[in-house]
């Protein structure tokens, strides 16, 4: 398998220090109730909340995991909750953090979860968004970076658990 850069680490850090410029500022005087999708946000959602820590913004995280491509580099289409909220969204300003939108399949069926549990608001921020494969519209209220149509891995974002731990984001080939 031949990884290739496609988003450095220097990038990678200045576009996340540009996302909690834009978060704070969005939510100033609002607490933030992060929820971060295991296991490919995991990274990309620490690096962001430090920084809008260091903004002064207010925010809480909690975990949530969803089933995505399983084993395979197709999108399965059905959407599962594998691992549920542990704290109620009732009443809050739910800021989802995600590491690729590709079809849509997946933010649009938590969104509309999200908001049948009752929350207040619910913005989305991806690490990257994938365009060419989208099936379904869904508001992104942050987005990284918009990739080409290719299979990506690294900063958190695995190929059958494998290099999550690139400190970059590359395509495989
Ligand atoms: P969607 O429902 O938008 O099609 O799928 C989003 C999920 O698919 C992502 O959270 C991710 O788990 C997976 N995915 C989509 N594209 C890629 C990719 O290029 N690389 C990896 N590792 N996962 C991907």
């Amino acid at each position: 398998m031949n990884l290739n850069v496609l988003i450095s680490r220097e990038d990678i850090d200045k576009k996340i220090k540009e996302l909690a410029k834009q978060i704070s500022r969005d939510y100033k005087n609002k607490d933030i109730f992060a929820i971060t999708v295991l296991e490919g946000a995991k990274i990309f959602s620490e690096e962001l909340r430090k920084e809008l820590k260091a903004l002064n913004a207010s925010v809480e995280n909690t975990f949530v995991k969803l089933s995505s491509y399983a084993n395979s580099t197709e999108s399965a289409g059905k959407i599962k909750i594998v691992r549920g909220l542990e704290k109620g969204v009732k009443g809050k300003e739910v800021l989802v953090i995600e590491d690729i939108i590709d079809t849509g399949l997946t933010l649009h069926f938590f969104k509309d979860y999200l908001f049948k549990q009752g929350a207040k608001s619910v913005r989305i921020c991806v690490l990257t968004d994938k365009p060419a494969r989208r099936k379904i519209n869904v508001k992104l209220d942050y987005v990284g970076f918009t990739i080409p149509d290719k299979f990506i891995v690294g900063f958190g974002i695995d190929c059958k658990e494998q290099h999550r731990e690139l400190p970059y984001i590359a395509y495989v080939e």
